[in-house]
């Protein structure tokens, strides 16, 4: 009854336009930041109706970035969620300031506004909330705290680039919205990141930050425009995007909308198929968000399950469908625990979700007979 063939968690829907664009761009012999590079910044604007951006080659460096541009220092305390990837984290160390941990709300798996407030010190600059498998964050009370205390705010999106909040489009609340284009991620373009920002001049800087400090980017300095000088102004980093990866980029970024839908068709079908199953399926998307759909979460509670967490991850494995977890809680980790003394225990959600979740595959690669090969799965390791 088994598949065939392994189904690749978060593979992603790569098509014939992408792959004729890197072509046509090796061919070219400009296969740095360029052209395909400008006009990815330039579509990506359009899409997220916003003018400044700067792509980038991962969202760990569109986020490291970002709290660079914001003026943090060493000392200064970003309050951030317990239930996240490790990137988010390190770019806040990478950059000298100390990241401060708040839990999540256990429904929606995103930071806890009253947690972040319960965190707040005199030495706190910002807050960097993440908008979990594509739900976005409750902003109308982020944005709040972050006035009264006059706090930068940056929002690492790299679940979110459909996502909205009330009509606005995450990214666009905070000083800084960071997105990735890693393989997984709903727009590819192999390794990548983008920045939006909400002025111009922190724009410039991420620009100047993101080619080793320099004041004119390669292109403007090798076109046919003739030889210009840099200078560098600043000690910046090695973070372009490449415009081979812009290729991918621009074509994937005309399909985010068609993959999308299919994405959402997969979710119904899975919530309807595990509706009835004793496991904890994602809360219901509220009439005031629109959820990006990029993970499908689902909760297995051995008590309620008669199965552990880590029994049907191999369950599923076994059967042939590639899983999962995002993502044990962050204070589970021996680097943080021994650097900070946090304990998974002072984040009771964070750390119950993260010893209990899987996420399964909701590519809009999937095809129906993946899907239903998905439900038969969850469905045998559960009911046996
Ligand atoms: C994937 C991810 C990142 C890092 O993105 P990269 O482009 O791989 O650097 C950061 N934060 C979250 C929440 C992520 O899922």
């Amino acid at each position: 009854m088994s598949r065939d063939s392994f189904l690749v968690f978060g593979a992603p829907a790569i098509e014939e336009d992408e792959i004729a664009e890197v072509i046509s761009c090796m061919r070219s012999g400009w296969l740095g930041t360029g052209p395909k590079v400008a006009q990815f910044e330039a579509d990506f604007a359009n899409y997220k109706e916003i003018p400044y951006t700067a792509a980038v080659n991962s969202c760990t460096a569109s986020l490291h970035l970002s709290i660079l541009a914001a003026g943090l220092r060493p000392g200064d305390e970003v309050i951030t969620t317990a239930l996240t990837f490790c990137a988010t984290i390190n770019a806040i160390i990478h950059s000298g300031a100390t990241p401060v941990l708040a839990d999540v709300d256990p429904r929606t798996m995103n930071i806890d506004p009253n947690d972040i407030e319960r965190h707040i010190t005199p030495r706190t600059r910002a807050i960097l909330p993440v908008h979990f498998a594509g739900r976005p964050c409750d902003m109308d009370a982020i944005m709040s705290i972050a006035e009264r205390h006059q706090l930068k705010v940056i929002e690492d999106c790299a679940h979110a680039i459909e996502t909205e909040y009330k009509g606005r489009k995450a990214g666009t609340f905070g000083d800084f919205g960071c997105f990735s284009f890693y393989v997984t991620k709903n727009i590819v373009t192999g390794e990548g990141g983008m920045v939006i920002a909400r002025n111009s001049e922190d724009i410039a800087k991420i620009k100047i930050l993101a080619l080793h400090g320099m004041s004119k980017d390669a292109w403007s300095r090798f076109s046919d425009a003739g030889y210009k000088h840099y200078f560098v102004t600043e000690c910046g980093f090695k973070y372009n995007m490449m415009d081979i990866q812009a290729a991918i980029g621009i074509h994937q970024l005309k399909r985010v909308e068609k993959c999308w839908t299919r994405r959402e068709a997969i979710w119904k079908k899975y919530n309807q198929a595990f509706n009835t199953l004793p496991i904890t399926i994602p809360e219901m998307v509220e009439p005031h968000i629109r959820h990006a759909y990029h993970l499908y979460t689902i909760l297995i509670d051995e008590k309620k399950t008669g199965i552990s967490r880590d029994a049907f991850l191999d369950a599923m494995t076994e059967a042939k469908i590639g899983v999962g977890v995002h993502y044990l809680s962050i204070p589970e980790h021996p680097y943080y625990q021994e650097t900070f003394g946090w304990k998974p225990e002072d984040y009771p959600h964070a750390m119950q979700i993260g010893r209990q979740t899987v996420s399964l595959p909701i590519s809009s690669k999937l095809s129906d007979r993946d899907v239903e090969d998905v439900i038969a799965a969850v469905t045998r390791a559960i009911k046996g």
